[in-house]
């Protein structure tokens, strides 16, 4: 049996390494449309903020690890059309040599692509992109050889948020410009206008509610135009609004695309066609909270959703549990994360949402290094069910790892008042008898009373 794997990264090595554990005869042939199979492009804006040395060690394995398993790595190669019927399909390598491969089971994992918006001057040589390894050398290249001392980020998720971070350690001036009426708009307004002012105390200029119009090279630099009425000059613009499912292939070969043209699959990463599944950043994802398909493209889940492509590929049944859209970025000194769902969209979903805040130090006070943190929870009024929370605090304060006491929660569809009973390990110098979560819970069974 061979097993065919379009695409190398976070979800085509999970899968077959996964199928590798799983059933060590079959054949596994990775097509790797570039140079770097297995990189964490997670990593990328912590290689161009300087903090890591070398891009190398971006590698969550290194080629002659995978290979060693008995997965074959073809790199440089782009699969180019997929031949359901035949079970083939059509490859091209750098050198546009052209061949095709049979496949038993196919697994397509072709991921994201940024979004390019229709702006003019989108095209020029200062414009900058970031998904790829090949993005992150072209914009190394320009950082080193130019040396430019202003940048403008278009968007404020939190790639925007962590590049403004990455310049502004490079001595680089940099302007964040927003749409939305705060930075990082996936989490509430007041952590957001936090994360804000805690980056203008780093010196980011932060410009919201404004939108990008038009580039425009200069001599020596690059026009942004922007409503409402705002102009400035920069050395370079990097373009961070968000990525789209990468499924022109899929698509092509007759396999079922649903939300924002992401591929539709089953809890068990099936498509459409027989004997192909998919997974990652180009597919829908299960939304354990909804109970839907919504496209929630991370690295954690497509890890997770390529496991269990690469297991149910050579014969196992196992579901995808959900995702919760847990994520987590640290800006700065500052870490802020969310999981589950904002008020707002807990509303729209159908649910009775009651908001609580607290603030309150991430380990006893007394002893040194204590640090502030905000904990939001969402609950529903009328069953009490936790569904969602959002933490800011200082990056070494376990903002991530609360985050993570609350997805657990609410993968198990517990309420707020049951982080009260959760038995959390407790020292003075890493935190409190009742954890800032489980404060947030109090408070907000006080306001639902
Ligand atoms: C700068 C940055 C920071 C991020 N930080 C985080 C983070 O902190 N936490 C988090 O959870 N997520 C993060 N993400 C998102 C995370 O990296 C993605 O969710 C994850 O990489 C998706 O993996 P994937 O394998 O599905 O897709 P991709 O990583 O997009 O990989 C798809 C691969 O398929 C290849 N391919 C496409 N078409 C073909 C073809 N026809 N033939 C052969 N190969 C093909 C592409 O070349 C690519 O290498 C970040 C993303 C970026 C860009």
């Amino acid at each position: 049996m061979h097993l065919v794997i379009i695409g190398g990264s976070d979800t085509g090595i999970s899968a077959a390494l996964r199928a590798r554990e799983l059933d060590r005869e079959i054949d596994i042939t990775v097509l790797v449309g570039d140079a770097y199979p297995n990189f964490s492009i997670c990593g990328v804006p912590f290689y161009l903020s300087g903090e890591i040395e070398r891009w190398q060690a971006l590698a969550h394995r290194t080629q002659n690890d995978i290979e060693s398993l008995g997965i074959e790595l073809r790199l440089n190669t782009r699969a180019t059309a997929i031949h359901a019927a035949e079970h083939a399909l059509s490859l091209q390598n750098r050198e546009s040599q052209e061949s095709r491969i049979r496949y038993d089971r196919l697994i397509v994992a072709t991921g994201a692509r940024p979004i390019r918006p229709p702006l003019p001057g989108v095209d020029s040589p200062r414009v900058f992109f970031l998904h790829s390894m090949e993005d992150s050398f072209r914009l190394e290249t320009f950082l080193t050889s130019a040396k430019p001392r202003s940048a403008v980020i278009i968007g404020a998720g939190y790639i925007g948020v962590e590049m403004a971070d990455a310049l502004t350690r490079r001595q680089i001036q940099v302007t964040l410009v927003e749409q939305a009426a705060t930075v990082l708009p996936t989490v509430h307004e007041e952590l957001g206008e936090m994360l804000q002012d805690h980056m203008h105390s780093h010196g980011v200029r932060v410009r919201t509610r404004a939108r990008v119009t038009a580039l425009e090279d200069g001599e020596d630099g690059i026009f942004v135009h922007g409503e409402p009425d705002w102009h400035v000059e920069t050395d370079l613009v990097l373009v961070a609004v968000g990525v789209s499912p990468d499924t022109a292939l899929a698509r092509a070969a007759g396999i079922a695309a649903g939300i924002r043209g992401a591929i539709r699959v089953d809890r068990y990463m099936r498509t459409s066609l027989p004997d192909v599944w998919a997974a990652g950043d180009c597919v829908e994802t299960y939304h354990r909270l909804l109970g839907s398909n919504t496209y929630l493209p991370l690295g954690t889940t497509a890890h997770k959703q390529g496991r269990i492509a690469g297991e149910n590929a050579v014969g196992g049944r196992r579901a995808f549990e959900g995702s919760l859209g847990t994520q987590v970025v640290k800006v700065f000194d500052w870490a802020i994360g969310r999981t589950g769902l904002t008020e707002a969209e807990a509303r729209h979903a159908g649910f009775y949402p009651l908001k609580a805040s607290v603030t309150d130090w991430d380990h006893k006070v007394y002893y040194p290094g204590a640090t502030p943190m905000t904990v939001a929870l969402i609950g529903d009024r009328s069953t009490g069910r936790l569904l969602g929370g959002q933490i800011v605090g200082h990056w070494q304060g376990q903002v991530a790892k609360r985050l993570d006491i609350l997805a657990t929660t609410l993968h198990h569809q517990a309420t707020v008042e049951s982080l009260n009973d959760l038995d959390l390990s407790y020292t003075p110098p890493l935190r409190s008898p009742w954890d800032p979560v489980q404060q947030a819970a109090q408070k907000w069974l006080k306001v639902l009373s």
